[in-house]
């Protein structure tokens, strides 16, 4: 089980620091949530953890490794996945199709190898349906197995973006806003399936989510940020209640 530490993490884009010293740790089991107004830089500070942005300084770790010595593609086989605030799906693909899709992004290709010892292959294969399998439960996505992405309504479409992110087996999953454009009803489904996913999977959870409902119910601890810097870390009620918090939310 390994802990997610960020240390003075900065990006710069032109004159505008999006992020700005900004440090954090995760515990394993956690759910830790992302708050801010729009712009504070949650979204960027998972690209910058999932490596698709290079910070101008700072440092991320993840267990023992060092997340600055990899790159986005090597990072899902370092136990960490996430999801994207606009959905990202293949919209013609059935919705197994994605998730085998997202299986694969764990698999080690080696040709030889499956020249050499087919077995290997076929046992990945089926290593690789009985994980799928068992996302497609817990998500409760069987009668849309078959189904298009471009055929789903919206709140579905959000749920095969997380179970594709589960499909590659992570330790840590970062979800970008999960909750938004859901309604009352599918955010009570969402809030049953991410205890689940932490429960049953052992998954430890990082959420940026802008419904307060769902943070204060599920978070252990939340971060706030404004402006890309730390207005304040602690649990909802310490959160809630700062004031700087306040001041952002209701002053700004
Ligand atoms: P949010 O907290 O709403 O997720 P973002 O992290 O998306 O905020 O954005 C933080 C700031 O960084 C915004 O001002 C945004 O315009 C800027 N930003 C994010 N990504 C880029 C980029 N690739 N190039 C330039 N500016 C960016
Ligand atoms: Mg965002």
């Amino acid at each position: 089980m390994s802990r997610l530490v960020v240390e003075n993490l900065s990006i710069r884009f032109g004159g505008l620091l999006a992020v700005e010293d900004v440090s954090f740790s995760v515990e394993p089991g956690e759910i830790f949530a992302v708050i801010g107004p729009n712009g504070a830089g949650k979204s960027t500070v998972f690209n910058l953890i999932s490596r698709l942005y290079e910070p101008s300084g700072g440092a991320i770790r993840y267990g023992d490794a060092d997340l600055l010595r990899y790159r986005a593609h090597q990072i899902t086989g370092l136990g960490v996945a996430r999801t994207f605030q606009n959905i990202e799906l293949f919209e013609n693909a059935t919705v197994l199709d994605n998730l085998l899709v997202g299986r694969h992004h764990r698999m080690r290709r080696n040709l030889l190898r499956e020249m050499i010892f087919p077995p290997a292959q076929r046992r990945e294969e089926h290593d690789a349906r009985l994980k799928v399998e068992q996302v497609i439960d817990l998500l409760d996505l069987a009668h849309l197995r078959y189904e298009r992405i471009r055929d789903l309504p919206y709140g579905a479409r959000k749920n095969v973006e997380i179970a594709r992110a589960l499909c590659s087996e992570p330790s840590l999953l970062l979800l970008d806003e999960p909750a938004s454009g859901l309604n009352h009803e599918e955010t009570d489904d969402l809030a049953f399936w991410l205890e689940d996913i932490r429960a049953d999977l052992g998954v430890t959870l990082v959420m940026v989510e802008h419904d307060m409902g769902l943070v204060n119910r599920m978070a252990d601890r939340v971060l706030a940020l404004h402006n890309g810097r730390v207005l304040a870390l602690g649990s909802p009620e310490e959160v809630r209640g700062h004031p700087a918090v306040q001041e952002a939310y209701l002053g700004g």
